[in-house]
């Protein structure tokens, strides 16, 4: 059967595209794989970061590979912290510590400039080496309190004015077709579609 790998061990990750995808293509997530290479993520970009994932596993694989890396972009902080999101207080930090982080840093700033973005790139890798991308963003506000219990990351913080809520408070469905992720993914999928409708006889 043809075969999607993602460069992610996130079944939740997994199963969303999997969902997206019609059934005659497999989605396989790095679980598979359990001696998949450990990628290092030094590229200065987003999208440098997701292409080097895609590439490496797909190289490792043999199989196509989807690999997305995504983070919140803050315009008080000069785009901090940006590809650093994940470790923004420190190697292994929690969501708790990075949000606390954010707090603190943006105390000084009013509410007409805590604007901010998420932004997800997602890279599609063949063996061969040849790379498609799409990227997608999704603007909010930083609130000085976190707010809901639904999500990861910096969701408790970011504000969706359209909505009225932090992204923690919106429904997973809700999130998905509005997030910077929902949005990649949903343009990287006729790629997706087209790379195994030309690869098919
Ligand atoms: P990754 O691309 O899955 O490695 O995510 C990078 C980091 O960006 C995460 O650890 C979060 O801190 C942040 N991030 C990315 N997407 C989201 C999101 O949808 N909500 C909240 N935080 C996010």
């Amino acid at each position: 059967m043809p075969t999607l790998i993602l460069a992610t061990r996130n079944q939740g990750k997994r199963r969303e595209i999997q969902d997206m995808l019609s059934s005659d293509i497999q989605v396989l997530s790095l679980d598979a794989f359990p001696n998949a290479p450990e990628v290092i993520e030094d590229g200065e970009t987003f999208e440098a970061n997701a292409i080097k994932k895609a590439r490496e596993i797909a190289k490792y694989t043999g199989l196509p590979a989807l690999a997305d890396d995504s983070g919140l972009v803050v315009d008080a902080l000069n785009g901090a912290p940006g590809i650093y999101s994940a470790r923004y207080a420190g190697e292994n930090a929690t969501d708790e510590a990075n949000n606390d982080k954010l707090i603190k840093n943006l105390r000084d700033i009013p509410e007409s400039q805590r604007t901010a973005h998420f932004c997800c790139a997602m890279a599609l890798a063949s063996p061969d080496g040849r790379v498609q991308t799409a990227e997608a963003i999704w603007d909010g506000r930083i609130l000085t309190t976190p707010r809901g219990a639904n999500g990861f990351g910096y969701d408790p913080l970011f504000y969706v004015p359209t909505h009225n809520a932090t992204s923690a408070e919106l429904s997973s469905d809700e999130k998905n077709r509005l997030s910077h992720r929902g949005q990649a993914l949903r343009a990287i999928l006729p790629l997706i579609l087209n790379l195994f409708s030309a690869s098919t006889p």
